[in-house]
């Protein structure tokens, strides 16, 4: 466990006064909505090539900028569309590591999924298409970058922070459940940051239809996975509400709360819930009551995310201007 440093404060700050990058605005400095919609309605026409014989999607329908990251599969360049202006991530995938991972079936499950998701908190897949050797996925473009290396940065957040991102990271996934589908890999290396400081859920390929006794692979960390999960027990939903309670720990003191030497001992710390806090913090006990509302073996006493907004430590903390902004 990190001991904790100074707490960030300033992260939600939109990117004018945080001094990062500008909106993505047509020649004229117009927003971009728009040419959303027209991208938007271009990929649906786009979707429909395979049945109704419209063109789809190629390459040089896009001007490549800058890498943005590299992910296991291939690299995420920032992207314009040439006739609407519209900026986009655009992940390039390499068909013959997807296919050498046996991960095609997880990715058109990923794709399905996250097309049909519509939340601000949400990372938007607009549409996908292929060539020989790639497979090209259209993204939301998520201005400020990963909140991984943000929380690395800081070391960890304040309460207001915290809270605030927790709030809409609940809407986000009480959106999900309402789809019947469950994330199953919420942590922070899966959340993007939009340009007002907003979070944004990115990456489905873990994500199911609930309930699900789908086993994933433990190969990553277990350190967000509930007690039913790495038990290999049928589970529900409320897998989403346990990662929130390792994440609102995590947010608030550096390090997820499970954490231990071995893949071993983690899984130990999970099955018995060993919570501990670290004793010299000034983290309020509301916030450590809620976590522990969350962070409950019985997945069915888990807080339900639909009563995160009345707890206690959401209503004092939690910035309603800046949830207003797509928080
Ligand atoms: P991934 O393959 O999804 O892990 O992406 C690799 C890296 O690319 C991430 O860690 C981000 O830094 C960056 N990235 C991916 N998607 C986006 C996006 N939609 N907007 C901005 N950066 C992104």
């Amino acid at each position: 466990m990190q001991q904790p440093l100074k707490a960030c404060t300033n992260v939600l700050k939109p990117a004018s006064q945080a001094g990062q990058v500008k909106a993505p605005t047509d020649a004229k400095g117009a927003p971009q909505e728009s040419q959303k919609e027209q991208a938007v309605a271009r990929q649906d026409e786009g979707q429909a090539a395979g049945t109704s014989g419209k063109r789809r999607w190629t390459i040089d329908d896009f001007d490549i900028g800058k890498p943005l990251g590299k992910g296991k599969f291939g690299n995420v360049y920032l992207a314009r569309e040439k006739q609407t202006k519209f900026i986009v991530a655009l992940k390039v995938l390499f068909k013959s590591q997807l296919q050498q991972s046996n991960v095609e079936h997880q990715l058109r499950r990923e794709i399905e999924i996250q097309a049909h998701l519509r939340h601000p908190n949400i990372l938007r897949l607009y549409g996908y298409f292929y060539d020989k050797e790639k497979v090209y996925l259209i993204l939301e473009y998520a201005a400020r970058g990963e909140l991984y290396k943000e929380l690395v940065r800081c070391n960890h957040f304040d309460e207001r922070t915290s809270a605030t991102y927790i709030l809409s990271l609940a809407r986000a996934l009480h959106y999900c459940h309402t789809k019947h589908v469950i994330h199953r890999d919420i942590k922070p290396e899966n959340l993007l940051v939009g340009l007002n400081g907003e979070l944004k859920i990115s990456d489905f390929g873990w994500s199911v239809h609930a309930p699900s006794n789908r086993r994933k692979t433990l190969c990553g960390t277990l350190d967000y996975l509930p007690p039913e999960m790495v038990e290999g027990k049928e589970h529900t939903t409320a897998v989403d509400n346990w990662s929130l309670g390792v994440l609102t720990y995590e947010f608030l003191f550096g390090g997820p709360p499970f954490e231990a030497p071995g893949h071993q001992d983690t899984y130990r710390r999970i099955v018995r819930v060993d919570l501990k806090f670290p004793e010299r913090s000034d983290v309020s006990p509301e916030a450590k009551t809620f976590i522990r509302k969350l962070l409950t073996k019985e997945a069915q006493q888990r807080l339900p995310l639909t009563q995160v907004e009345n707890d206690p430590w959401i209503r004092a903390n939690a910035d309603p201007e800046l949830l207003a902004r797509g928080n």
